[in-house]
């Protein structure tokens, strides 16, 4: 199916084209190059206090962020339950296992009163969590100065999945220098496009230094190849750099027409019952990467599904909220800490297209086919 509107496609009308063409003219096309310097460079200096290492997908990012943490064989990391499977695959890479916890329902993310119960109860079972896993969803930061109480008062170390919030910020801080760790996206359809990469964020610069090494297979620097330990191939190539760079250098107007986009949703669908939308709390700045909203059916008298339906048959794409990993077949031993939020934000909601390109006319034919879905009701 291909859609007219999508969800969130890429725009490259900056550099994009000059600097892939720059790249390869240089013959550098692997993970040594000039782009790769120049996007990390860029990203530090924005990021002031941190820095990044880029790599080569988000979750990559997030395996080498749990090594560095120390997580392995036996241990256990909380995880919020809302996200993608990406937030608590590399735990199961790394032979650790995952606890689920529920989300609260103004950001949707991580319950900071969850958290703490869970982290009590697996003190009480003896069982010290190696790490908490939290994630800004669609862009949207957490509940980050409760959130960091906790974990400063249990002393677990915080890895903010920050895929989705690239630009995002919370209170003077950029999403992804909150915590002990941060990992950023950008794959094809995250705010900031690099075709696909990643990168691992840090303020302690032996931290990134370790991380640039084990992501270039822990080669020592000696003429032969020589390794101590086992590394990883997970460094972002040369050309995803360049593609990368040239997005950044856009990367606040991308987060400005998202706002924008999000407000144009919300003035749009202001005063109707039964439609409702992700909070932002008052230090939180998002990039809303993807403006969401809860559908209760109840009052709207159609569902999430039967939206989907019918923008899907106007050429619209729209998608379903993450189903919670607790809920994944996959995931089914696994233990969970919460109640139903999650499960029903899973049931309402529905992102709606949100690409940079969107205009305010192509919104209001969006929201014209959620009007004749109204309509059919009363
Ligand atoms: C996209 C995403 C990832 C994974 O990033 P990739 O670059 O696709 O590997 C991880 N976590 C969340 C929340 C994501 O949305």
């Amino acid at each position: 199916m291909s859609f007219y509107y999508k969800l969130s496609s890429p725009t490259f009308l900056g550099n994009e084209l000059a600097y892939s063409r720059q790249a390869i003219h240089s013959g550098m096309l692997a993970t040594n190059g000039e782009f790769i310097d120049r996007f990390e460079e860029k990203f530090n200096k924005r990021l002031k206090t941190h820095q990044i290492v880029a790599l080569n997908s988000g979750t990559s990012s997030l395996h080498l962020a749990l090594v560095l943490l120390g997580v392995g064989k036996g241990d256990e990391v909380i995880c919020q339950s809302f996200t993608f499977c990406a937030s608590a695959n590399p735990v199961i890479y790394l032979g650790a296992k995952p606890i689920f916890v529920d989300s609260e329902s103004d950001t949707w993310n991580i319950s900071p009163e969850l958290l703490e119960d869970a982290i009590l109860n697996r003190l009480a079972n003896g069982k010290k969590p190696k790490a908490i896993v939290l994630v800004h969803l669609f862009g949207m930061p957490a509940k980050m100065n409760e959130i960091l109480s906790i974990a400063k008062k249990y002393q677990i170390p915080v890895l903010e999945d920050a895929a989705e919030a690239v630009g995002s910020q919370y209170g003077n801080q950029y999403c992804g220098t909150l915590g002990d760790i941060g990992v950023f996206s950008f794959n094809g359809n995250k705010i900031l496009s690099a075709g696909g990469g990643g990168a691992l964020v840090s303020n302690s610069t032996a931290l990134i230094q370790k991380a640039k090494y084990l992501s270039t297979q822990a080669r020592e620097d000696l003429p032969y190849y020589q390794h101590l330990e086992i590394g990883y191939n997970y460094k972002m190539n040369n050309l995803s750099a360049a593609i990368g760079l040239a997005q950044l250098e856009q990367l606040e107007g991308f987060v400005e027409k998202r706002r924008q986009i999000n407000s144009t949703y919300r003035e749009l669908l202001s005063n109707i019952p039964g439609i409702s939308f992700q909070n932002e709390i008052k230090e939180a700045r998002s990039n809303f990467w993807l403006t969401s909203i809860l559908i209760d059916e109840k009052v709207t008298g159609f569902s999430n599904d039967q939206l989907r339906i019918s923008l899907m048959k106007n050429g619209i794409e729209s998608r379903f909220l993450w189903k919670p990993l607790h809920l994944q077949p996959v995931f089914k031993e696994i233990q969970f800490f919460g109640g139903s939020v999650s499960q029903n934000l899973f049931y309402k909601g529905i992102c709606l297209p949100s690409s940079t390109d969107l205009n305010y006319d192509d919104q209001e034919k969006i929201v014209e086919i959620l009007f004749k879905e109204l309509a059919k009701t009363f």
